[in-house]
This record gives C-alpha cells, sequence and structure tokens, in this order.
C-alpha cells in the first residue's frame, strides 16, 4: 500500500465505527492515508485498540488514560491498578505510544458523568495519572500523545518536571490550542504539533497554524470528532481518517505550498514521532 498520510491520531476503536470499521480503513487507503494511531482514552479502549491493531498492519496503537476518565471512574481500581494494566499491554508490538494522556478544564457539556465538575480532586487526580503515564513512555521508551485543554500551565508545569532529552520528537501536543506560549515551548523542546479539521474553520486556529513550521506538524483527524469544512456545513459524520487529505490540502493553501509537500514532511514527522519505519 502506498502510505501519502499517517493519521497520528483518530478513535477508530470508538462503538461510532464498530459497523463501518472495515469500510472506513478501506476508504482512508484509496485516499492515500495507509497508517493510523489509535489512542485509548481508557482501559476498554486501549485493550480494544490493539485489538483492532492485531488485525490490520495499518493500525498502530497507544494506550493511556485521558483525564476525563482519572476520576468518578465506574471501575474501582486504584490508580496503581491502572497503572499495572497498562503496564501489560504496552509491550505489544503494535503499541508506539502512550496516549492520550494530559489535563482537561474544560467545562463539557456532553459528557457521561453526572455532575460534572473541575473539582481541585478532579485536577490532582488528572495530575497524578498524567504524571505516572509520562514516566510509563519513558521506561518503554513510547512516544507520547498529550491532550492539554485550557491548562497550558499546568501541562508546561509536568513537563518541565518530568522532561529528559528522550523525549525531543517523541511527544505530541495533540490537536493543539491556538497559543503563542505553547509554541514557543514546543519548539524549544521539538515538541510535534497535532492539527485536526477544526483548522479547516478559519479564525484563530487557522491563524495559529500557518505560523508553525511544517517541520513541527503532525496530521490528525481525531475522528469521529472535528469534521472538517466543507463537510460540516454538509453534516456528513461521522468524520474518518478518510478526510486527512482535506486537512493537508487546506493546511498547503494555508502556508501557499503543494499538498505533495505537506503528506511528505508531516509523514516524515510521524515517523519520527512514533519511530515507525514503514
Ligand atoms: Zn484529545
Ligand atoms: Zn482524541
Amino acid at each position: 500500500m502506498n502510505t501519502t498520510f499517517i493519521d497520528t491520531h483518530c478513535h477508530l476503536n470508538f462503538k461510532r465505527f464498530n459497523k463501518t470499521r472495515e469500510q472506513v480503513i478501506k476508504e482512508s487507503h484509496k485516499k492515500g492515508v495507509g497508517i493510523f494511531v489509535v489512542p485509548g482514552t481508557d482501559l476498554f479502549s486501549s485493550l480494544k485498540a490493539i485489538e483492532i491493531a492485531k488485525q490490520d498492519d495499518s493500525i498502530y496503537v497507544a494506550i493511556g488514560i485521558h483525564p476525563h476518565h482519572t476520576f468518578n471512574k465506574e471501575a474501582s481500581n486504584t490508580m496503581q491498578d491502572d497503572m499495572n494494566e497498562l503496564e501489560k499491554l504496552i509491550t505489544h508490538p503494535k503499541v508506539v505510544a502512550i496516549g492520550e494522556i494530559g489535563l482537561d478544564k474544560h467545562m463539557y457539556e456532553d459528557t457521561k458523568y453526572e455532575n460534572y465538575q473541575i473539582s481541585d480532586e478532579f485536577l490532582n487526580a488528572q495530575k497524578e495519572y498524567c504524571i505516572a503515564q509520562i514516566r510509563l513512555a519513558r521506561k518503554y521508551d513510547k512516544a507520547l500523545i498529550l491532550h492539554n485543554r485550557e491548562t497550558k500551565t499546568e501541562i508546561i508545569d509536568i513537563i518541565n518536571q518530568e522532561w529528559c532529552e528522550e523525549m525531543r520528537f517523541r511527544t505530541v501536543f495533540h490537536c493543539c490550542e491556538p497559543d503563542e506560549d505553547l509554541l514557543s515551548y514546543a519548539q524549544a523542546h521539538d515538541i510535534y504539533i497535532g492539527v485536526d479539521g477544526d483548522v479547516t474553520y478559519g479564525g484563530e486556529k487557522s491563524s495559529f497554524i500557518k505560523k508553525v513550521p511544517l517541520t513541527m506538524l503532525v496530521l490528525e483527524t481525531d475522528s469521529p470528532f472535528l469534521l472538517p469544512e466543507p463537510l460540516k456545513t454538509q453534516r456528513l459524520y461521522p468524520n474518518t481518517p478518510a478526510n486527512i487529505p482535506i486537512i493537508a490540502q487546506y493546511i498547503a493553501d494555508l502556508k501557499g505550498i503543494r499538498v505533495e509537500e505537506v503528506a511528505e514532511v508531516t509523514t516524515k514527522n510521524a515517523k519520527r514521532l512514533f519511530n515507525l519505519n514503514k
């Protein structure tokens, strides 16, 4: 298969794709999206990502516990139990990263948790999980997929505290918020910037991405979320990795370069990030 693009972040492990997964993968391959990195958000979805990857050569996996799922949990697992479970999964040959992990202070309206609040305890749980999982990634020399929403100062504090030189080129700010401080921090630490379909909505995101050097960018869809335009206006949900070329073309136009250059450089970046030799 001819790999032009890599979708570095798509949740093909989510229920939303149970009936369509094979078709979506096939369509994506046709569009030149030859490799997918599927991140977990909890133990269940991490395990499911591995199950899917076992059946498809083009799928790689990130395992991890998303900040949302570090508190109010249904299971009675302690953090140490969760880390032990992740450590059992991490040696699977398709696991290339820990993710998605991080911090999130955004108040979501649509969550499965009742009375969703960002309490100090919740934020502390997020920080503890984030730190423990960064250490796990380092122990096994895996890449890091960092999710960060409205927590710039806190996440930078944690990265500073846990920093080691091996994290250069092996870390990504997935769906990076448009923020100059994050960009200069990423530049100083060789952290990649993940860009999604929301860049096509214009505004702040698009002027931010225009400033990010191509050598720092990796493409992601965050499928089934963040459907790019014009598909969003056309309500062609859900988002799938087959839409990566739309994001790439938008970036090419934004930067006044050819889409082939966007493909070539972002694919090279993604391979370095996840240590993929394909
Ligand atoms: Zn995320
Ligand atoms: Zn995600």
